[in-house]
């Protein structure tokens, strides 16, 4: 592979400047009205919640040599950097104020080698345009489970993406990046060449203190089979549901992406209940008759008010089942946790879920895990077999306080049972909670005091109590 200076034959060390010239787009709240500012701001977010904190200026930078004249411009006047990819953070991370931001949307080309398996693409791209791509040429890479979640943020957070059980976390398949660092700088990382900051970049998610400006990303082929299987349960079923989900839970075979969504509004017309969908990503017929055979054993499968059986799927399909519980134009509070709590301790708070969740699109998730014990070492170090995360989401501002942290309320009384939680949902702005191995915090505290010791890049919103390094 070409150096970075190859690939970007801009100047790339940028120098203190007084004033930032760029060709990309500068929003200024000096030059424009407030709502034209909040305005420029909210089309960075997903979550339209209303904003508490605001950056001093927004940078849409066209190519590297912004990025550089915007980091070394930070630097010399003494301002912090926050920046967004597809500004999919619930917790609208990059809204920072004392900052620059920078909107990175620009970044939203990429390539693929077909013969290589492999691609470089910018951390703007949306993950579902980059396989759409990539299946066209018979190939596959773990994105997120929505279009417009873009592989920045997605990628350093770890991110559980479609076929994540069997092909790893997204991190696991960047073979290097691109980074701008906190002195101008540009460098390649990977496992050879800045070894400490690939090691970083893959699950610090907002605590990484660089510019990520491309990914080398390895692709897979494939999957030969891909199904779906559905069961729709009332929410009177809640408790024989769970117990089996809990049962069957170590052995689901991981081509199997085993979830159960709980709704007030099952197949997003009949009432509360619970549904059981498991999108699966099978090699071969063996796999594929294994799996169903598992997702096929619930003692109370007579109860379900609808099964639909194993059908073949694609991923449009798939796309468009999971975005109809996620729509736009919404705030949303978002929380998790991972355990391994057994399901009679679960239970009551399953149960009180039931009773208390607010109208759909609000829904809880249910995933079984399972974890691979045999992960690369890496910064991502936190996860367990069952991920519970809460998508509370209502429509502009004027809800109790009680509707509009239903999610962080409820998991707060389930804290207890938490090993910790993922930073693809986290809510590190409301309530903080452990999301790395103690001595990958440690050490990652470590390599970023080196790396940016004057601490320019802005990093999670909170963290829980670090371990000495
Ligand atoms: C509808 C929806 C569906 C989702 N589905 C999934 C899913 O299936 N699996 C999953 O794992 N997660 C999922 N997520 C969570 C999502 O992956 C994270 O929020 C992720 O951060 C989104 O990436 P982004 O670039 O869009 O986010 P942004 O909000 O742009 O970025 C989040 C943070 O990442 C850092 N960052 C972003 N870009 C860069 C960069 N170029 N250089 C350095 N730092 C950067 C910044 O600290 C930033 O604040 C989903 C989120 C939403 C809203």
């Amino acid at each position: 592979m070409p150096p970075p200076d190859e690939r970007y034959p801009q100047s790339l060390k940028g120098t203190t400047m007084s004033e930032l010239k760029i060709k990309g787009n500068l929003f200024d709240p000096a030059k424009l009205t407030p709502a034209a500012y909040d305005k420029a701001l909210m089309s960075t977010l997903f979550n339209q919640r209303t904003l508490t904190q605001k950056p001093d200026l927004m940078v849409q930078p066209k190519d590297v040599e912004d990025v550089i004249a915007t980091v070394n411009y930070a630097r010399s006047i003494g301002k912090k950097v926050s920046i967004c990819s597809g500004g999919h953070s619930w917790s609208s991370n990059h809204m920072r104020n004392d900052s620059i931001l920078l909107d990175m949307h620009y970044f939203n080309t990429f390539e693929i080698n077909r013969e290589a398996q492999t691609a470089v693409a910018g951390p703007a791209t949306d993950g579902g345009d980059l396989l759409k791509a990539a299946m066209e040429q018979g190939l596959f890479f773990p994105v997120g489970h929505c279009k417009g979640v873009a592989i920045g943020g997605y990628l350093l957070q770890g991110g559980f993406g479609w076929n994540g059980r069997k092909l790893g976390m997204g991190c696991e398949n960047v073979l290097g990046l691109d980074i701008v660092t906190a002195e101008g700088e540009l460098l390649h990382a990977s496992e050879t060449e800045n070894s400490d900051l690939y090691w970083s970049a893959r699950g610090s998610g907002a605590g990484f203190f660089g510019v990520v400006v491309a990914y080398h990303l390895k692709l897979h082929p494939k999957p030969k089979y891909i199904r779906t299987m559905m069961h729709f349960y009332k929410m009177e079923h809640l408790e024989g549901v769970y117990r089996w989900a809990a049962e069957i839970g170590p052995d689901i075979p991981a081509a199997a992406e085993f979830q159960i969504l709980m709704t007030q509004k099952t197949a997003l017309f009949m009432g509360p209940g619970l549904e059981v969908m498991t999108p699966i990503f099978a090699d071969s017929r063996d796999e594929l008759e294994e799996t169903k055979k598992i997702l096929n054993s619930c003692p109370i499968r007579n109860k379900a008010f609808l099964r639909l059986p194993c059908l073949p799927s694609n991923m449009s399909l798939f796309y468009r089942g999971v975005m109809a519980h996620y729509p736009h134009d919404h705030c949303y509070d978002v929380d998790n946790i991972w355990t391994s709590a057994s399901i009679d301790e679960l239970m009551p708070h399953l149960k009180e879920m039931g009773r208390t969740i607010p109208a759909a699109p609000t829904h809880m998730l249910w995933l079984n895990w399972y974890p691979p014990k045999n992960r690369p070492d890496m910064a991502f170090s936190m996860e367990d077999n069952i991920y519970i995360a809460l998508y509370n989401i209502y429509k502009g501002d004027n809800h109790s306080a009680e509707r509009k942290l239903w999610a962080t309320n409820t998991v707060r009384k389930m804290a207890h049972l938490s090993s910790g939680l993922q930073l693809a949902d986290e809510n590190l702005n409301h309530r903080t909670g452990k999301f790395m191995a103690d001595e990958n915090m440690a050490k990652l505290r470590t390599i970023r005091e080196a790396r940016d010791p004057g601490a320019l890049f802005n990093e999670w919103h909170s963290k829980p109590e670090m371990v000495k390094a």
